[in-house]
């Protein structure tokens, strides 16, 4: 199974992509996060991406499409894989399609944009392991401590409320034109995002049994 989850940044994708990878066995592949790591890492491509990031705006097509040619060739893509938060602008989905890379799923997490806002604003994310939570959607069992690995919690620069808005104009012009790109091949279901992550899990299952 072949599978890309898009939506705004918050709508949930990071969740729903760690639940579809515990139930069918396939890695969740978040470019956000392998940017975050080499930028952790102090590599050339970290730096370059750094200045990007933090003003909420997209990485340049051609690095992004660098690191996800890279990540898809590893032996634990062979089965399938989840892609959460690639592509993220229509040439970086036909470069997809020139890779022959063949889509089974696209799920579309909607959430509407003042939702957003307070999503983003509650959201924490583990500077070690790249977990996600949320102060009260879905809190970590200790505060301010990850769940999984016992790395520290930290709240993303990128999440600030003035790059929020940066970073949801960026997806209304740049990303959401790829649901008419997957719907016209007609691999795409909508997935309404709700307060409740459980609720969500259900719709998106569904969704990938429908
Ligand atoms: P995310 O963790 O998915 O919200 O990504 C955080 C940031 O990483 C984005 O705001 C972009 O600056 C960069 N980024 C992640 N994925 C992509 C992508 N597919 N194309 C361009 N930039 C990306």
């Amino acid at each position: 199974m072949k599978l890309i989850l898009l939506g705004a940044p918050g709508a949930g994708k990071g969740t729903q992509a760690e639940v579809i990878c515990d139930k069918l066995g396939i890695p969740a592949i978040s470019t956000g996060n392998l940017i975050r790591a080499a930028l952790k890492e102090g590599t050339e491509l970290g730096l370059k991406a750094k200045s990007y990031m933090d003003a909420g705006d997209l990485v340049p097509d051609e690095v992004v499409i660098g690191i996800i040619k890279e990540r898809l060739a590893q032996e634990d893509c062979k089965n399938g894989f989840i892609l959460d938060g690639f592509p993220r602008t229509v040439p970086q989905a036909e470069a997809l399609d020139q890779m022959g890379v063949s889509i089974d799923k696209v799920l579309d997490i909607e959430v509407k944009d003042e939702d957003i806002m307070k999503r983003l604003s509650g959201r924490r994310v583990c500077e070690s392991c790249g977990a996600s939570y949320h102060v009260l959607y879905k809190p970590s069992k200790q505060e301010g401590i990850c769940t999984k690995c016992n790395g520290k919690l930290v709240i993303r620069k990128d999440d600030e409320p003035a790059t929020i808005a940066s970073r949801l104009d960026v997806y209304h012009a740049q990303t959401e034109p790829l649901k008419e790109y997957y719907s016209k091949k007609g691999i795409l279901s909508v997935v309404e995002g709700q307060e409740e992550v459980a609720d969500t899990t259900k719709l998106t299952l569904a969704a990938l049994e429908a």
